[in-house]
């Protein structure tokens, strides 16, 4: 689970996040929607501690993120408990970010090496049990040059399960990708969200959204303007705001 409280975040003079309220339970996909620089990628970086925010709490299972409350009132996190609490996040990007000198087995065995500092041999069985989860174990020896997009976000997708994490968070991960490629992308997310994990996605893929999402969010200006069941936040009447922004993605 996921736990927001009124963070906010700034950049200088420009606020980015203005008091974001939000909670994904456990097991539980929220789709974050919005125009582009409404501060997506803000509040899921934030969730990840990627960046910090200005104001307010973020609790990842229960645990505060970036401080611990003591004895002595507030404090931040040893660089220790910090890993620990972000060890229960995956996170995925648009852009796949993989090695390029690395083969997609060897992508997903490095971090679990660096990581959890195994052995190559447990790393290697560990990562080929992943690609096999997102149907790429007869690509396990190839480069990512020689891997489609789609397949190459599909490593990153296993790389970031190969460590265990019970959240995943995904920003516009078919973005960067052929629409013929987004599909197998989506699917493998889709199965994700049916095996019960907690997921945070940004997404311009309303079909996604509506089908997959438990909660839609959308963003404006840095504003969680509303969030709901897609049902609701897609039926008719819509806000004007929201409607503004479908008639200029769907
Ligand atoms: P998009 O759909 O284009 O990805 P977004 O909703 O993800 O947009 P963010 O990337 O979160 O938007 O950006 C929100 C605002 O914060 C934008 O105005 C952006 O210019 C600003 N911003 C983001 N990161 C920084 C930064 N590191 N320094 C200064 N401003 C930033
Ligand atoms: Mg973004």
């Amino acid at each position: 689970a996921i736990s927001i409280k009124n963070v906010s975040k700034q950049f200088g003079d420009t606020v980015v996040l203005r008091d974001i309220n939000l909670e994904v339970p456990r097991g539980q996909v929220s789709c974050l929607i919005g125009p582009s620089g409404s501060g997506k990628s803000t509040l899921l970086r934030c969730m990840a501690f990627l960046e910090e925010a200005n104001a307010g709490t973020i609790l990842i299972e229960g645990e505060p993120l970036g401080f611990v409350e003591g004895p002595n009132g507030r404090r931040k996190q040893t660089a220790a408990e910090l890993r620990r609490t972000r060890s229960k996040i995956g996170m995925v990007f648009q852009q796949f970010n993989l090695w390029p000198h690395m083969t997609a087995l060897g992508n997903v065995a490095a971090s679990l090496r660096r990581v959890r500092k195994m052995s190559r041999k447990d790393a290697e069985e560990k990562a080929m049990a992943q690609l096999e989860k997102v149907d790429l174990a007869p690509r396990a020896h190839h480069y990512p040059s020689q891997l489609s997009g789609g397949q190459q976000q599909r490593v990153a997708i296993a790389r970031a399960l190969a460590l265990d994490p019970t959240i995943m968070l995904f920003d516009e991960p078919t973005s960067a990708l052929d629409p013929e490629l987004t599909g197998e992308v989506l699917n493998v997310m889709r199965t994700l969200a049916d095996e019960g994990m907690t997921m945070v996605v940004v997404t311009h893929e309303i079909g996604f959204a509506a089908s997959v999402g438990n909660n839609v969010c959308f963003l404006d200006h840095g504003r969680l303007l509303f969030h709901d069941t897609p049902e609701k936040v897609f039926a008719a009447p819509r806000n004007p705001r929201l409607e503004q922004f479908l008639d200029t993605y769907l």
